[in-house]
C-alpha cells in the first residue's frame, strides 16, 4: 500500500500528576513520554500496519532515543529523522487544572528540530512516499516551512494526495502563516479541522458555510472534530456524522493525532469514508482513555475490541 509520510516536531512531554495552577511548588511527575503530534499521527499509522516514515530532528540524548525507538517499535521508518550530536530533544511540561485546561512549560525553542536540513534519506523518503500529512505546527515553524512545502510539491508531482490537520490556535497566525496555509489547502486532498479551527480558514460565520466554501476550493473531503461530541466527514453533496464514544477521559493530549493517523490509514487502504470514520471515532476514544500522549495509539487488534471493553 502507499507509504504514508509526515514531517514535525518530535519532543517528551513530562506531566504532573497532581492538578493546580502551574509550577510554582515541588510536586511529583510522570513521563517523559514520546510525542508531537505529527509523532503521534504517524506512530498510530504505523501501529496500524501502514507503510510510513517520518522527516524530523532529534537531539543526540535520551528524549530523542526514547522516542526514536518507539517510533522504530511501532513500524515507523525513522530514516528521516537526524540525531544531531551535541543538541537537545525539545521537552514539555504539563499540569492540568482542575477546570480540565492545560498549563504548558516548553523548552523547544532551541531544541535540534528547528534546524532540519535535507540529506540523502529524506531525499530518498520525498521520491518514495506517496501520501503526505502535515500539520500547522510544521508551517508554522521556520526550521521546518522550507521542507514542509518541498514536500508537498515531491509528493504531488508523483501523483501522491496530501492530508492537512492544522493544529493551530488563532493567536498563532500571522500574514506569512495565512499565505503558506492558502497555499497548503490549494494541495490539500483531505482537511482535518477540529472545532473552531473551521473559521481560521474562511470568513464563514456557521459550520455550513465554511464546508461549502472550503469543498467549493477544491478540498474534496473534510473530516471536523468535534472532540466529546464526535466527528463529520464532509464531501460533495455527502455528509456522515458519529457521536463519540462515551468514555472516562484519563488525557485528551493526541486524540485528534490518533484519530487522524486512524482515518488516514483506512481512507489510503480502500476503507469506505463511513468506515474510516468510525475506526478513527473509536481511535480517538481510545486514545484519551491512557495517560501519555502517544500512549494511546492502537493496533487494528485494539480497535476492534476497545467497544467491547469499554462496555
Ligand atoms: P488534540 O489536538 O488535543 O489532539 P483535536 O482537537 O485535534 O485534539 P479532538 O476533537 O479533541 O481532536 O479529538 C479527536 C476525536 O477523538 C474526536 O472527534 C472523537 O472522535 C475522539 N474523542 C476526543 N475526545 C473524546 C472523548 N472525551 N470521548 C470520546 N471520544 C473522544
Amino acid at each position: 500500500s502507499q507509504k504514508v509520510l509526515t514531517i514535525g516536531e518530535i519532543l517528551v512531554e513530562i506531566v504532573a500528576t497532581t492538578k493546580g495552577n502551574g509550577f510554582l511548588e515541588i510536586q511529583p511527575f510522570i513521563g517523559p513520554f514520546p510525542s508531537g503530534a505529527p509523532a503521534i499521527f504517524i506512530d498510530q499509522v504505523g501501529k496500524l500496519g501502514t507503510p510510513c516514515a517520518m522527516i524530523s530532528r532529534v537531539g543526540d540524548d535520551d528524549f530523542g532515543r526514547l522516542n526514536l525507538n518507539r517510533l522504530a517499535a511501532d513500524h515507523v521508518d525513522i530514516s528521516g529523522i537526524v540525531m544531531a550530536k551535541g543538541e537537545t530533544t525539545g521537552s514539555a511540561f504539563i499540569r492540568y487544572r482542575e477546570d480540565g485546561s492545560r498549563k504548558f512549560v516548553f523548552n523547544i525553542a532551541n531544541s535540534a528540530c528547528g534546524k532540519l536540513e535535507e540529506n540523502s534519506e529524506i531525499e530518498q523518503l520525498l521520491q518514495q512516499c506517496r501520501h503526505l500529512h502535515l500539520m500547522g505546527t510544521a508551517l508554522s515553524s521556520p526550521g521546518l516551512n522550507k521542507m514542509a512545502l518541498k514536500a508537498i510539491q515531491a509528493i504531488k508531482s508523483h501523483g501522491g494526495t496530501v492530508s492537512f490537520d492544522p493544529n493551530l490556535r488563532a493567536e498563532m497566525m500571522t500574514p506569512t502563516l495565512h499565505a503558506d496555509l492558502d497555499a497548503v489547502l490549494a494541495q490539500t486532498d483531505l482537511f482535518l479541522p477540529s472545532g473552531d479551527e473551521l473559521f481560521l480558514f474562511t470568513r464563514a460565520k456557521d459550520e455550513h458555510t465554511a464546508i461549502n466554501e472550503l469543498l467549493n476550493r477544491g478540498i474534496r473531503e473534510i473530516v471536523l472534530k468535534r472532540g466529546h461530541q464526535g466527528a463529520s466527514y464532509f464531501a460533495e453533496g455527502k455528509r456522515f456524522d458519529v457521536a463519540a464514544h462515551s468514555v472516562t477521559e484519563l488525557d485528551p493530549t493526541g486524540a485528534g493525532d490518533s484519530f487522524g493517523g486512524a482515518f488516514v490509514s483506512f481512507w489510503l487502504n480502500g476503507s469506505s469514508p463511513q468506515e474510516a470514520l468510525y475506526y478513527a471515532n473509536i481511535a480517538g476514544a481510545r486514545a484519551v482513555t491512557f495517560l501519555g500522549p502517544m500512549e494511546g495509539t492502537s493496533t487494528r487488534v485494539e480497535l476492534e475490541q476497545f467497544l467491547n471493553v469499554a462496555k
